[in-house]
């Protein structure tokens, strides 16, 4: 296992178009296992190559219901809206609500170039559409709506009941 360093906002990476992956072979099987750990341990949600400072098309997820691992992921069919509260995990403890599609198809490539698809909707539709925008070099700071900062957490807050916040990291 090994955790890599997360480039945060006013690296140029982040704001680069990604290159699409050609190559796949155990690099990229052990790039894909090294942006999960990374991810698990953030903690986030989800995970794109410029986070790592790497420009390539690969993204990684997991909202709840195992890994995802997905090279040139590629929107093929969006449905209806939803707006909702994201954060970043290269824009620490900066929170605000997106208005993104509510349901997606994505066809992308798995660590062997084989070609799949995910139907996704709610959290896992909006956590794909957040990690392809970092491919393009877009931050959900570009398009929030309420920006605010986290509540530090020992501070006596009963509204922080709500929701964690450190579920929505991306
Ligand atoms: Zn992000």
């Amino acid at each position: 296992m090994s955790l890599l360093p997360i480039k945060l906002v006013g690296e140029e990476v982040l704001r680069s178009k990604a290159r699409d992956v050609d190559v796949f072979d155990a690099a990229l099987a052990r790039l894909f296992d090294d942006m999960l750990d990374t991810m698990y341990a953030a903690p986030g949600i989800g995970l794109a190559g410029p986070q790592i400072g790497i420009s390539k098309r690969v993204i990684v997820l997991d909202v709840g219901d195992g890994p995802i691992r997905m090279a040139n992921p590629k929107i093929m069919e969006k449905d209806g809206e939803q707006l909702g509260l994201e954060g970043c995990l290269s824009i620490p403890g900066l929170y605000g609500d997106v208005l993104r599609h509510d349901k997606i198809v994505v066809k992308g490539q798995d660590v062997n170039g084989k070609t799949f698809r995910v139907s996704a909707d709610g959290l896992l539709s909006r956590c794909f559409q957040h990690e392809i925008d970092h491919l393009d070099g877009k931050l959900f700071t570009d398009m929030a709506v309420n920006l605010h900062e986290q509540k530090p957490k020992d501070e006596d807050d009963e509204e922080d009941d709500d929701f964690d916040e450190d579920e929505t990291d991306a």
